[in-house]
């Protein structure tokens, strides 16, 4: 049997400075031209797992007065300090469609949206805090399976609405001065087998050797997995961090087919590339694919070696690793930073808190507990940031029933209240680490991609409070099991709210026998028995859902009891207030569900891998590019609630489709000259010049660029890969030339106009959803997502839409002529409110 092979892409391609990165260049090239062999690798490499303050922390440079580099998690929020704001989670964020920021044309008239404010909000936190690469945002997992553990911090398995995403919340953070990263790259689509030594600790499973395979073909590379990457390269994200899993068993961390070749060459990225913690696996050839920065620097826990730091030093003192692509590394490091944090004069603060106690004073050096001094200032970061938590999370919560017009409510006489995801944690609102339980109300999944809270609103919180000055009576039980109480107190209820949630993460912790991804797709705490039990008391049951994805809905959703549905995400700090304003009708619900909600599991054709069947677990990703609604359209399958899909207190109709086309410039080859590499001689000198200076203090398990006495530095043969060190470049891809692929890609072709009318009773905003149907001959999915704005309009007001089609927009991935062409025959052009409620149809 054949495994899915990558193929290989040497040598790896030199940033030149692309686009508006000109300046950064110049000024990174001359300051890298001063610095001495051990400075270039020590800013390579990190310090160690819990060596200094940040999840991740380069090495210094001392003789030039620069610290560490400061790198810390999450995708929403600060990881590990206090005072800190937690924002909702990316899925969340995704479900407001809020991008009015391209509406307006005016240039000094831009309306930020939503999805653009919080990465800047995020931006000023992780600023405020001193740390200059903030880890996140997320398109990798994209969200191939829906049970995968941490599709949730990313935002919508749909391409497109991720690169929306992905470049607004990168233009966003940017705009701080903090340096965004990109992650993971790529087909990171599940957490079990992610790495094997955090496989084989859970004993019941096959022993492995390797992380997993993501098996996936050239097309469904492009057109899914790699979309939403284009549009961080695009916004000019200055890192990227490479996925735990393997492509097409080479990992991901030094695969240069992926890092070399899609990302450097043919996306034009000029920033520095990063490992997922602890997923280096070689030296020399982590580097000649593309590796630019190890993180930590070690294992986790560390124990004191790296492949790189002081080998690193010895792989170009002894010519295996030519210095040019240390060069490259290390001037792709600066150029990021000349860029985004150093574009203004102003100085950028200290890191002013530790990740791993919170202690005013401790060992800044953690692990090995030395520097003992003050390391937590416990800098309050929030400004009003909590009034644009609750706004994103008024505006993302998805309301898919509402019959009887039951919402908005109006001054019900008894509420009752069902579910322990109405109410708190007992442990406190962080009483698990990493958030690594499913204690009361939930608000994120568990991980990495989490913060500390400063304070939580829980919805029996902010319920209640809203009930007094209604004048209802509130009852609750937020015990889930204990159905005789349940059942007592939604029969004596005029109004009632059955709380149900599902929740999963990142692999290394479990949460009631899910290990990362869930393990299965239905409510948990018996979610679905809550509701039963409820509904058939009350024949006013509203349910709020709080979950990581979709769930199974089929038990109860058609109970002439269930009244309403309503599908409030995972909002991060504020799980009330913006409930309550939904609920109660201050505000008329817009979100638009950014996946598709099944009526059983199998109908999304994929599935997590959960027991693996061969030491090194293959993956294949066989419904290639029919992942979520494209799978449900292809395979004529009836979704329960469809992607896209929302309802408002008001209704909205479509006219007037207008299609224009806009340019008819061809497709330009592509206009980039590679820089060739020069191979300099290394000037070796001898091995003191390289070890430990003599009076230095050494710190216990600390990686650094020095090597060891004994070492031999002579030259030696090495069994590189063909071309991996050779100095004529490879050949461009012709997609390539420009951040984000060939500028051309992004000509506009065509303009699609549309009218939306509110002929509801109420005021509201509703989501224009462009979608295309590519000719036959193209094998592509029955619609995809290409355009998308929200309007906000009073009753009987109407206002037009303008989308821009992009000759990306139109493409298809040609694995042959390896480019993106524009299929030939007719393109069908649809607008509406869900992906499957498209009134305005016509032809390109
Ligand atoms: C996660 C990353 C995270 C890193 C640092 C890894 O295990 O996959 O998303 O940024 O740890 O905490
Ligand atoms: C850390 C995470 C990291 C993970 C890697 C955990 O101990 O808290 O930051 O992502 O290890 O497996």
């Amino acid at each position: 049997q054949s495994r899915a092979v990558t193929d290989p892409w040497y040598p790896s391609p030199l940033a030149s400075g692309l686009d508006d990165w000109g300046d950064a260049y110049s000024r990174a090239r001359n300051f890298v031209a001063g610095l001495t062999l051990l400075e270039k690798v020590n800013i390579t490499t990190g310090t160690g797992w819990q060596s200094d303050r940040c999840v991740g922390n380069t090495g210094s440079l001392p003789r030039l007065g620069l610290g560490s580099l400061c790198l810390q998690d999450s995708p929403l929020g600060v990881r590990f300090t206090d005072y800190v704001s937690v924002f909702p989670s990316g899925v969340q964020t995704a479900s407001t469609w809020d991008k009015e920021y391209a509406l307006s044309n005016m240039l000094n008239d831009l309306t930020y949206s939503l999805i653009y404010n919080r990465g800047l909000a995020l931006g000023q936190e992780f600023r405020g805090k001193g740390v200059n690469v903030a880890l996140g945002p997320v398109a990798g997992p994209l969200g191939r399976t829906p049970a995968a553990g941490r599709n949730w911090e990313g935002f919508s398995p749909d391409p497109y609405l991720t690169g929306v995403a992905m470049y607004q919340t990168i233009l966003g953070t940017q705009s701080t001065g903090v340096i965004a990263c990109a992650k993971h790259l790529i087909a990171n689509e599940q957490e079990h087998y992610r790495q094997a030594a955090e496989s084989n600790g859970i004993k019941t499973h096959r022993h492995t050797t390797e992380s997993l395979s993501s098996n996936v073909d050239d097309r469904t590379l492009h057109e899914l997995y790699l979309w939403p990457f284009a549009d961080a390269v695009r916004a000019g994200v200055g890192s990227f961090m490479t996925s735990y899993n393997q492509i097409n068993n080479s990992y991901a961390s030094q695969n240069s087919k992926i890092i070399n070749g899609l990302l450097k060459d043919e996306l034009g990225f000029q920033g520095f590339v990063m490992t997922d913690w602890a997923a280096q696996h070689s030296g020399v050839e982590s580097s000649l694919s593309g590796l630019d920065m190890t993180m930590p620097g070690t294992g986790i826990p560390s124990d004191g070696t790296s492949y790189w730091g002081s080998n690193l030093t010895l792989a170009v003192l002894n010519g295996s690793l030519p210095e040019w692509r240390l060069d490259d590394q290390v001037t792709r490091i600066f150029a990021a930073l000349y860029k985004i944090q150093n574009k203004s004069n102003s100085t950028f603060p200290e890191v002013n808190f530790s990740s791993w106690t919170s202690d005013d004073e401790g060992d800044a050096i953690f692990a090995p507990g030395e520097q003992y001094q003050r390391i937590n200032d416990h800098v309050d970061v929030r400004r009003s940031h909590s009034s644009l938590i609750r706004e994103i999370n008024a505006n993302s919560i998805v309301l898919l029933k509402n019959i009887n017009s039951t919402l908005p409510l109006k001054s019900p006489k008894q509420i009752a209240i069902i579910g322990s995801n109405a109410g708190p944690n007992l442990a406190g609102p962080n009483g698990c680490p990493d958030r690594g339980c499913d204690n009361g109300t939930l608000a994120l999944g568990w991980g990495s991609g989490t913060a500390d809270f400063s304070y939580f609103i829980t919805p029996l919180e902010a319920i209640q409070s809203r009930a007094i000055s209604e004048g209802s009576g509130v009852q609750y039980v937020l015990e889930d099991y204990n159905y005789a109480q349940i059942n007592a107190t939604a029969r004596r209820a005029t109004t009632c709210l059955a709380f149900i949630n599902s929740n999963s993460g990142e692999h290394y912790i479990s949460v009631d026998l899910n290990e990362g991804d869930r393990n299965n797709i239905t409510a948990w705490h018996d979610g679905d028995q809550l509701v039963s039990f409820t509904a058939a008391n009350c024949n006013n049951t509203i349910v709020v859902v709080n979950s990581v994805g979709p769930i199974i809905l089929e038990p109860w959703i058609n109970h002439p009891n269930v009244t309403a549905l309503v599908w409030a995400g995972l909002p991060g700090e504020d799980s009330g207030s913006s409930l309550v304003q939904v609920l109660f009708g201050d505000v008329n619900p817009s979100g638009k569900l950014p996946y598709t909600i099944a009526k059983s599991a199998s109908d999304y054709g994929t599935n997590v891998m959960y027991e693996a069947t061969e030491d090194v677990p293959q993956q294949d990703f066989t419904e290639g590019l029919f992942i979520d609604y494209r799978h449900f359209d292809q395979y004529k399958i009836e979704p329960r609630f469809e992607f896209g899909f929302g309802l408002s207190y008001s209704t909205f109709s479509f006219s007037s489709l207008l299609i224009e086309k806009a340019s008819d410039s061809p497709y330009k080859a592509n206009p980039y000259v590679p820089l060739t590499p020069i191979n300099a001689t290394p000037t070796r000198g001898k091995v003191s010049d390289y070890t430990f200076p003599s009076t230095f203090s050494r710190v216990k398990n600390y990686i650094y660029p020095y090597i060891p006495a004994d070492s031999n530095i002579d030259g030696g043969s090495y069994p590189y890969p063909p071309h991996a060190v050779d100095t004529t470049p490879h050949p461009p891809s012709p997609a390539g030339g420009g951040p984000g692929g060939n500028p051309s890609l992004y000509d506009v072709l065509y303009r699609v106009s549309a009218t939306i009318t509110n002929n509801g009773p109420h005021p509201g905003k509703e989501v224009a959803q462009l979608y295309i149907n590519l000719p036959s001959s193209a094998n592509a999915p029955p619609k995809q997502l290409r355009g998308f704005e929200k309007v906000s309009l009073d009753v009987n007001a109407s206002a037009t839409v303008t989308f821009n089609l992009t000759r990306r927009d139109l493409s298809i991935w040609d694995v042959k002529v390896q480019n993106w062409v524009i299929p030939t025959g007719p393109i069908t052009v649809f607008v509406g409110r869900s992906s499957r409620d498209l009134e305005l149809v016509n032809i390109l």
